[in-house]
């Protein structure tokens, strides 16, 4: 499918970094160079824009 991501544990802190929302629905991008949190809402937009980077 080309997207690394997975979903975080919500016992992880974190935030969306895109919206600042926390909640069980937070996901971490596993690019290596790339520490994005974000929440469901942002999946798609952010894996895009790894998309059009690659
Ligand atoms: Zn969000
Ligand atoms: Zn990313």
């Amino acid at each position: 499918m080309g997207l690394i991501s997975q979903f975080l544990n919500i016992s992880l802190k974190g935030t969306c970094q895109s919206c600042g929302a926390g909640g069980p629905n937070l996901w971490a991008c596993l690019q290596s160079d790339c520490p994005y949190v974000g929440c469901g809402e942002s999946h798609s937009d952010h894996s895009t824009l790894h998309a059009q980077v690659k």
